[in-house]
């Protein structure tokens, strides 16, 4: 070979934050912030903050490599921060503040982070864990001056760092692309959360794929509202996605009910937004119960969990909006297919467009390939039916976990095993069955969980469904099917088995409707761990 003769310019996060204030330095971002007060300014204004950031965190001694917390929301303070701290070379470790207390002890230790921004809303939890935070030394309080309370910490307060600091031009340093940028620890529901650690060129490139046309499709004209949270997996990205692309920015803080969401719908003219499933079942709910519409709001991406199709049926058919559906996770930055329709699709008409999205949770995008691997570690058909373990590759999926790297992660070729059970289609969309551990096992054959509860979720009635493999003396597992009902609605357990029996296969049935309150995880997914252990005994 000989070498390319073209700038070798590393791709790191402060090339998206400078692009944002010289391309599109007027266009706003809006952020409800903790306190209450909606907070204006626009990407030029972002990275002025973001310079005052750096310099306070120098002056707070972060160096290069060293990793600095954030217990927050979805604000703009947290945004700077996510421009700051990687800006510097340093690794800002987004902590999911809907762990355990003994999960944020484990990921702030296992980080070994060095200074802790926190919310107010988290006040309490950093009181309550800052004594086993061995490694933090700062505490830093992201509110306004006037409300500040250092607390038995001794906080300081965001503001008041950021005044002392000028926004002059700032000497961003260069340094490698594969440099640590972003540390996000997955949810640990088995075992102890594993922290992913993001380079600056696998947030940048993700964050050029997913704004594609095949992907999000973003452009100046979009106004987006993240409801996936900037602490899980950097929010889907849209806050690299959001300004490569000069789309106006509605970050929700904490608020994330259906009314609170309405407001910046509609005053602010959102177009794009995306969430997981819980958010835009209330979201629905509320509508129906409101009359209200939708506003501008034309392209809702949905994932975390699967989309049950009632949902992205309601939003197109009532309010003319169209679900595209994700599937991602932690270890792929998150994103790894989109729902997109193509030409081959269309040319069966639109009634196949919706079964093929709807039903499907994407399709291949470049940049992550992915296969389907039988039980013999052979590659699978792609044929959309037979199903195996879903294995992913490409440059912004994980390679090995932080502080773990001795620990193989990957097949000899380079493929990810992500626990997941699907299939894959010829035109390159895929199906998620199952996670690998919630497969209900039945006389030697698979019932996928994932696909009783799309049909039992779309009962009258029903708000979650979820349906659990528990143990059978015949059969070795039957699903159990737990139902949490809209508020103030009933339902009863022959009204449900109704429901499913001419939409199922006989065996499908699940042996027992139960009424329940379904625990969620920290983020946001049915919690089938906890809810086989409560009914693990109903059929024995
Ligand atoms: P956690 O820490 O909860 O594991 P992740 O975001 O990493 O958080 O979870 C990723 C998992 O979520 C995937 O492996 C898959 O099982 C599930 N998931 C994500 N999107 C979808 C989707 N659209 N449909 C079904 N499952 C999904």
């Amino acid at each position: 070979m000989i070498p390319g003769l073209m700038q070798d310019v590393p791709l790191l996060t402060t090339a998206i934050m400078a692009h944002a204030e010289t391309a599109h330095g007027r266009v706003e971002i809006v952020s409800r912030t903790v306190e209450g007060r909606v907070h204006r300014y626009d990407y030029a204004g972002m990275a002025a903050r973001a310079r005052r950031m750096a310099r306070a965190l120098q002056a707070l001694g972060v160096k290069s490599g060293d990793r600095v917390a954030s217990l927050a929301w979805n604000t703009h303070r947290h945004l700077e921060l996510f421009y700051a701290v990687p800006g510097l070379g340093a690794v800002l470790n987004t902590v999911n503040p809907r762990l355990f207390d003994d999960q944020i002890v484990y990921v702030l230790e296992h980080a070994e982070s060095t200074v802790l921004f926190y919310d107010r809303t988290f006040a309490p939890l950093v009181e309550r864990l800052a004594d086993r935070f061995t490694t933090v030394k700062t505490f830093v309080l992201m509110s306004d001056a006037e409300s500040h309370d250092p607390g038995a910490v001794g906080a300081l307060n965001y503001e008041t760092l950021a005044d002392a600091q000028s926004d002059a031009a700032f000497p961003w340093p260069s340094f490698d692309e594969n440099a640590g940028a972003f540390l996000c620890y997955t949810s640990g529901t088995t075992g102890d959360p594993k922290g992913v650690l993001y380079s600056h060129r696998a947030v940048v490139i993700h964050a050029l794929a997913a704004g594609l046309a095949s992907a999000f499709g973003l452009t100046a004209f979009d106004v987006v509202m993240p409801c996936s949270s900037l602490y899980h997996a950097t929010a889907w990205g849209l806050p690299f996605i959001c300004p490569i692309n000069g789309c106006k920015l509605v970050l929700p803080a904490e608020k994330m009910d259906p009314a609170s969401l309405q407001d910046l719908i509609i005053g602010e003219g959102v177009t794009f937004s995306g969430g997981v499933p819980t958010i835009w079942t209330m979201y629905l709910d509320w509508l129906a119960q409101t009359g209200q519409t939708v506003g501008q709001l034309k392209r809702v991406i949905i994932g975390g969990s699967a989309v049950p199709r009632a949902m992205a049926e309601t939003f197109k058919v009532k309010h003319g909006v169209q679900v595209l559906q994700i599937w991602g996770m932690t270890e792929t930055c998150p994103l790894g297919v989109v729902a997109t329709p193509t030409p081959s699709i269309a040319a069966l008409g639109e009634d196949q467009v919706d079964e093929v999205i709807w039903t499907r949770q994407g399709r291949l995008q470049f940049g992550i390939e992915l296969k389907i691997m039988a039980e013999d570690g052979s590659e699978a058909p792609r044929d959309g039916e037979t199903s195996g373990a879903l294995m992913v590759r490409g440059p912004w999926t994980i390679k090995s976990y932080f502080r773990k790297e001795e620990t193989v992660i990957l097949d000899a070729d380079g493929w990810f095993d992500t626990g997941d059970i699907a299939t894959l289609d010829e035109h390159g969309f895929m199906r998620i069955t199952d996670r690998a551990k919630d497969v209900i096992k039945t006389g030697g054959e698979w019932i996928s969980s994932i696909d009783l509860e799309n049909i039992a979720v779309a009962c009258p009635g029903v708000k979650i469904a979820a349906v659990v493999g528990i143990p059978h003396p015949k059969w070795e597992e039957r699903p159990l099917l737990v139902i949490e009902t809209h508020e103030g609605r009933t339902v009863t357990r022959d009204e449900v088995l109704d429901y499913l029996r001419p939409r199922i296969v006989k065996w499908w049935m699940p042996d027992d409707v139960v009424f329940a309150a379904v625990p969620l995880t920290a983020t946001g997914k049915i919690d089938k761990k906890t809810l086989r252990a409560a009914w693990n005994g109903h059929l024995t």
